[in-house]
């Protein structure tokens, strides 16, 4: 039977938008400077984005926003904990930073690469498809167009999504659970699946904010708005969320 899907929608007045994203960033950046060496000194120098934030934001940051490295991170982040992505798109990405060079390994050496990864075989099984995908209809290049990039194997509307914000720059919301949870919650939407989210979002959400919510929320989510029992006393914009559907939180 087919899942009952909530009625589409955002829940009420519009969001200020301005001023939540202000608050996020604010906080992101607070969070990240505390986490620095020395846990007060919140000198940027010492701020290392991909060992304090390993979400795809900060790998693509690290392999300098290449699509290549985008791409492959993100397929491998798929229900993978951070510190393994981190460590296994570091793994692969130094044996294999191009399309030709992953085909240059075995399959064997391609999967040894992905572990731990989750679904690690499906996974190297998948990058060796689009690679092989890549040189044949794009010169070996990723292309920079979401129909192009979710007709490749594996690659589903969040990672086309993010390797085009990521890589690209361009505008577009790359809707995770986490973005789908916190979205929920404050009301900003009301939707029972994060695709859905994504077209609200694109409705509700000025175009200036869809290439930063991704990364503002991932981590927002890992450590204040957490599935279970959120930090919502410590929540820089509780005052703006109508907690739905939140039972217990801190
Ligand atoms: S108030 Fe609670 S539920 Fe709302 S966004 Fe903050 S942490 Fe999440």
């Amino acid at each position: 039977m087919p899942r009952k899907e909530k009625k589409p929608g955002n829940t009420g007045a519009a969001p200020d938008w301005k001023a939540i994203f202000s608050d996020l960033e604010a906080w992101r950046w607070d969070f990240l400077a505390a986490r620095t060496a020395g846990g007060s000194d919140t000198d940027q120098a010492d701020y290392n984005p991909t060992e304090l934030d390993p979400s795809v934001t900060a790998l693509a940051e690290k392999y300098r926003r290449d699509p290549w490295a985008v791409l492959v991170s993100t397929i491998l982040s798929l229900r993978t904990k951070d510190a393994v992505t981190l460590e296994t798109s570091k793994a692969l990405l130094g044996k294999a930073p191009s399309p030709e060079k992953i085909l240059a390994l075995t399959e064997e050496e391609t999967e040894k690469l992905c572990y731990p990864a989750g679904f690690y075989r499906t996974k190297a099984a998948s990058l060796r498809k689009i690679a092989a995908i890549l040189i044949a209809e794009y010169n070996g290049a990723v292309p920079a167009n979401m129909d192009a990039l979710l007709a490749l194997p594996g690659v589903g509307r969040k990672t086309a999504n993010l390797v085009l914000t990521e890589a690209f720059d361009m505008d577009a919301i790359c809707v995770d659970i986490h973005v789908h949870r916190i979205s929920n919650r404050t009301g900003w939407v009301s939707t029972g699946a994060p695709d859905i989210t994504e077209q609200v979002l694109r409705n509700i959400l000025p175009r200036e904010y869809w290439k930063r919510i991704n990364a503002l929320l991932v981590l927002y989510g890992q450590q204040i708005c957490r599935p279970v029992s959120p930090f919502c006393s410590l929540c820089v914009i509780s005052s703006r969320c109508i907690k739905n559907n939140v039972g217990k939180s801190r």
